[in-house]
């Protein structure tokens, strides 16, 4: 059992930058993980020694980001593995916790973790993707407005692939398909929104077959790679956002993340530094 001033639910950017921006003025801070890795969906797989970003794939283009650059080094240059590993210095972060029971004692939060750990604090806050944090929200019995269940997120399937000589041609993409080079000898496809919807739900090796007859046709060649991976996101990316930069379900409740204030990682980042400007 552990108490805190605030908890946080989710070590992605939109976790790890609250946390950040909150440790002055909050004396402690939790952040429940329930995987084994921090950034959630910026993701890198290292493959014989090529580094994969499968989720996030650069620092996009045009983001207000001259806060984190100050603090951490320009995400371009540092990278999006070494950017989470610096937003995680020094901060509390309980991984291989998922949340799962939550509830309100005597005026303070209590969230039960899947291995039967409890958390206590004064602010919740939950950072998962939407349709997850209200997935969690409704188990326990909390009720939703119609307008966060409207939120839905693209899925995406993702082939990493490492190919036996060097492979010379420069990131394509094919309308929403998108080819990107790893390295020198590796490659990184992320299929459109609609096929990798219409393909989710199949076996691995159902989706790998598709993956290459895609990619096949694509490129009109078979690639043949020495060693190949699938990654899938339920839940990539949302497809609308509120305008709100958060929102507080119940007092000391909150909801943020990249379904609010902009897409993607900007709203992220406008949403966790919003709260943490709301905070006293
Ligand atoms: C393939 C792909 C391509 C993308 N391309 C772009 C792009 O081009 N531009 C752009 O701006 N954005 C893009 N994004 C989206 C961007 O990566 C996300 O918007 C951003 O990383 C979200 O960060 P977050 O911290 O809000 O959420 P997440 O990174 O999802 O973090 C939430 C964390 O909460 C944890 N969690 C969830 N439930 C629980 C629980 N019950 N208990 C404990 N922990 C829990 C998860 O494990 C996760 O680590 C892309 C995403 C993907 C997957």
């Amino acid at each position: 059992m552990k108490s805190c001033d605030t908890l946080i639910i989710g070590a992605g950017i939109t976790g790890l930058n609250l946390a950040q921006a909150l440790k002055h003025k909050r004396k402690s801070i939790i952040i429940l993980e329930k995987s084994r890795g921090l950034g959630g969906r910026i993701a890198t797989r290292r493959i014989e020694d090529l580094s994969f970003n499968h989720g996030l794939p650069l620092w996009p283009e045009g983001i207000e980001s001259d806060e984190i650059t100050k603090r951490y080094g320009s995400p371009e240059s540092i990278g999006l593995n070494s950017l989470i590993k610096k937003m995680a210095e020094g901060l509390e972060i309980e991984k291989l916790k998922r949340a799962h029971k939550i509830s309100k004692r005597l005026n303070q939060w209590e969230v039960t973790t899947d291995d039967g750990d409890i958390f206590y604090s004064q602010e919740l806050v939950i950072t998962a993707p939407l349709p997850q944090a209200l997935e969690l929200l409704q188990q326990n019995n909390f009720s939703i407005p119609e307008i966060l269940s409207d939120i839905k997120y693209s899925k995406r399937l993702l082939s990493l692939m490492v190919l036996k000589s060097e492979f010379k041609i420069p990131d394509i993409n094919f309308g929403d398909h998108h080819l990107r080079l790893v390295g020198k000898s590796g490659l990184i496809f992320m299929a459109s929104e609609i096929f990798s919807e219409t393909h989710f739900e199949e076996s691995d090796a159902d989706q790998l077959s598709h993956l290459n007859l895609l990619i096949k046709n694509l490129l009109g060649i078979d690639l043949n790679p020495v060693t190949q991976e699938i990654k899938k996101w339920r839940y990539a990316q949302a497809k609308k956002f509120l305008l709100e930069p958060f929102i507080e379900l119940e007092p000391s409740l909150f909801l943020i993340g990249d379904a609010f204030s902009a897409p993607g990682v900007q709203g992220s980042l406008e949403s966790s530094n919003a709260l943490a400007q709301h905070f006293a």
